[in-house]
This record gives structure tokens, C-alpha cells and sequence, in this order.
């Protein structure tokens, strides 16, 4: 058991690092509450090779493991949540399951434009009636030959109008069930295919999130990710390990927070002398750094199981549900931390703590990560 990083691993979180304290920092208060996307650092981002880091070399991706891409995914997300996120979805869903299951043709078109940040691409399984019930897909995909007719309403979609390609699925036989769920790339513009209006959110503020609307949308049959019915196996396939991504944002949050508070409780004086002087405040202090460090060990066993090759349903699903709660918890206490000033924008922990939430609940909420552990666990 080695639990050293590599010098490669340390170069990479130091160039995260880096880039999210220059380009990410400034302006992160206003884009948060303008709900504004954060578009000039996300190009940056696939300029410096953060939007492909895991994919194939081949097709413009970094080749690297996923130990770099959660220590990257901790960096930026200790000081933008909302660029963590897009980052995230085109990484570990869009370019990873294009790379792992989508034909020649499909990789040099879109995932080739996809690793390097010149297109961005979007993730579509939720749906009105379909949330972590992602079997009860209403969205259609008839086939009709040499193309299929999509049409239905996608819910809450990450990077809804920023994007340029979708991963849509979608249901093409509904006597199959679940086998009978596909999976297409579909492109912006073309006709049918609206964007919706953008969600007002509580947190992750700068990533734009929106319905989207397929009308009798002509999709090519060569667009098909895998064979037909492999649609539901695709999303699931995707999500276990998208789900790593996410325990890393959570834990960049909550590290993000445990720092300020950290810097914090070193400055601010109260009774005479600094607040980590008083045993309440030096114990959180304890708290945080231990449970962030837990949270941390599940993240990198998680990510290291996906690079051995080993199955990551279980491992993944904990480091999640470990993570997420990690980040709302810590979050709470460093606004703590900060008294009166933890209250206000300018402190950064308040926009933490709002960001933590939804780590609990896209990519599987956390009673659906209970559930995936208990069945895990419960198997053998
Ligand atoms: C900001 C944001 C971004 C998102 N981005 C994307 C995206 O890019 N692509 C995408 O496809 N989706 C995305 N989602 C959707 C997200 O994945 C879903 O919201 C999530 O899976 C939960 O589904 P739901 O909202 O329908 O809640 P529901 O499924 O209705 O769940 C409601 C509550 O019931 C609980 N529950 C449901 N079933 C069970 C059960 N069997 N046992 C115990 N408890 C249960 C849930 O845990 C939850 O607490 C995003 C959501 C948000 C808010």
C-alpha cells in the first residue's frame, strides 16, 4: 500500500491549483450571483487540458489516470463549484463514455472536439417523471430505419445551454423495459431540439442548468452510442464513475472551507486572544480536518479501483455518500467559524455551503447511493 503521489499526480494538482486561484477566484462572488457561466475559464480549462484529462490521447485526451483527475476535480472545486461541475460532466460522462463505448467514427467527431474544449458536451438522463427512477424514461427514440424520431423533455440538464453536444437517452422499445433504452448524440441546432429557460438556483449559481425539449428530432442511426438497448447500461456504466467525480468536487468543497476557516480562526480575535486559542473552535478545526481526510481516502480508493480495473460500483457510491455529507457538514461549521462574517458573500463560505447541497443529489442522490452500497454489501 503506497499512499504517496507520484510526482506527475503532484504536478497536476499544483497546475489546478494554480489556475483556480489566477483564473477561477477572480470573480467567482459575481458570477455566483449573477448565475452567470463561467465560459472564458471553461475554454481555459480545455485550453490547459481539464476538460478530457481521462480520455484517449488519440482523440485529444490527457491519458491520464483518475487519481489526477480527482486531485484536478479537488482544486478547482475548493474555489469554483460551478466550473467544478462542468468540468466533472464533460470528463467523466460525456468524454469517458464516449471514449469507453462509442464507435471510431463517433470519437473522431465529437469526442475529438470534446477533450480539447473547442465543444462542450452535456449528459440527458433526468426527466420530469424520471429522476432516480431513471428507468421510467417518457423521452421517445422511434426507429425509423437510418434515423430515429427523438422526442420527450429532458430535466436539469448541466451545461443545458453551454453545450454543443447532448447525450440524450432515451426509450426505443418500452415492452423491452430498461433493454429497451438507447443512448444518441445529439447536436445543438438541429431542428426540433429546443432549449428550455435556466433554473434559478441555490447553489453551483454559475453553471447553467435547463430543461431541454426534443420535438420530432431526426437523430442518424449512425449517432447510436453501442447496440440498440444498450442505452440504460451506457448511463449507469457512466454514472458509477461520474459518481467519483462528484465525491471529489464534495470533498473540494468541503476542503475549500475547512482552509478559509482555518486562515480565519488564526486572525480573528475574540476575548483577547485568536478564536483557534478557544478549545470550541480548535476542536471544529479537528473535526473538519479529520472527516475531510476520511472522506478524501474513500475519493482516492474509489478512483484507484477504477484505475486497477476493478469494479468501483461500491467504492464509488461510498466515497459519494461519504463525501457529499463531509461537504455539507464542514461547510455548516465554517460558516460557523466565521461568526457574522461567515453570514456574507465576501467570506466565500456561505456560496460553500450553498454549492455542498447538491453534491447530495445529482449523479444519485444519497439514498440511491445507500441503496447501490446496501445491495453491494448485501450480495455475497
Ligand atoms: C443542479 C442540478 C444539476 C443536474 N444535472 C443533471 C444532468 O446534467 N443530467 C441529468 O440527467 N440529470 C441532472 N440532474 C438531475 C439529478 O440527477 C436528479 O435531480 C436526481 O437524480 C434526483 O432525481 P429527482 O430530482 O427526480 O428526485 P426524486 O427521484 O423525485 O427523489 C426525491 C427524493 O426521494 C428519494 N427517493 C427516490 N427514490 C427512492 C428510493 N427508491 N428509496 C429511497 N429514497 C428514494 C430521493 O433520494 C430524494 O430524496 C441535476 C439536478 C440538479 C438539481
Amino acid at each position: 500500500m503506497d499512499f504517496k503521489l507520484t510526482e506527475e499526480h503532484i504536478m497536476i494538482r499544483d497546475a489546478a491549483r494554480d489556475f483556480a486561484r489566477t483564473e477561477l477566484l477572480p470573480g467567482v462572488i459575481e458570477r455566483d450571483e449573477k448565475q452567470e457561466f463561467p465560459a472564458e475559464q471553461v475554454k481555459k480549462m480545455g485550453e490547459l487540458g481539464f476538460l478530457g484529462m481521462m480520455a484517449s490521447p488519440e482523440y485529444g485526451g490527457g491519458g491520464m489516470d483518475t487519481i489526477s483527475y480527482v486531485l484536478a476535480m479537488e482544486e478547482i472545486s475548493k474555489i469554483d463549484a460551478s466550473a467544478s461541475v462542468v468540468m466533472s460532466v464533460n470528463n467523466s460522462l460525456v468524454c469517458w463514455g464516449l471514449d469507453t463505448y462509442g464507435s471510431p467514427e463517433q470519437k473522431e467527431k465529437y469526442l475529438s472536439k470534446l477533450t480539447t474544449g473547442e465543444k462542450l458536451g452535456a449528459f440527458c438522463l433526468s426527466e420530469p417523471e424520471a429522476g432516480s427512477d431513471a428507468t421510467s424514461q417518457k423521452t421517445t427514440a422511434i426507429d425509423k430505419g437510418d434515423h430515429y424520431i427523438l422526442n420527450g423533455t429532458k430535466n436539469w440538464i448541466t451545461n443545458g445551454n453551454s453545450a454543443d453536444f447532448y447525450l440524450v437517452i432515451a426509450q426505443t422499445d418500452r415492452e423491452k423495459k430498461h433493454k429497451g433504452i438507447n443512448a444518441f448524440i445529439v447536436e445543438k441546432g438541429w431542428e426540433g431540439f429546443e432549449v428550455g429557460p435556466k433554473e434559478q438556483k441555490l447553489g453551483i449559481r454559475g453553471s447553467d442548468t435547463h430543461s431541454l425539449n426534443f420535438n420530432d428530432v431526426k437523430v442518424p442511426k449512425e449517432n447510436r452510442i453501442g447496440e440498440d438497448g444498450f442505452g440504460f447500461k451506457f448511463a449507469m456504466k457512466t454514472l458509477s464513475g461520474g459518481r467519483i467525480g462528484i465525491a471529489a468536487q464534495a470533498l473540494g468543497i468541503a476542503a475549500g472551507a475547512y482552509e478559509l476557516a482555518k486562515d480565519y480562526s488564526k486572525q480573528r480575535k475574540a476575548f483577547g486572544t485568536e478564536i483557534c486559542n478557544h478549545q470550541a473552535i480548535a476542536f471544529k478545526l479537528a473535526d473538519m480536518h479529520t472527516s475531510i481526510e476520511a472522506a478524501r481516502h474513500l475519493v482516492m480508493k474509489a478512483a484507484w479501483d477504477k484505475d486497477q480495473k476493478q469494479n468501483y460500483d461500491l467504492s464509488g457510491a461510498m466515497a459519494k455518500l461519504e463525501a457529499s455529507k463531509v461537504a455539507m457538514d464542514v461547510t455548516v461549521e465554517a460558516v460557523q467559524v466565521h461568526g457574522g462574517n461567515g453570514y456574507v458573500k465576501e467570506y466565500h463560505v456561505e456560496r460553500l455551503m450553498r454549492d455542498a447541497k447538491i453534491t447530495q443529489i445529482y449523479e444519485g442522490t444519497s439514498e440511491i447511493q445507500k441503496i447501490v452500497i446496501s445491495r453491494s454489501i448485501l450480495k455475497d
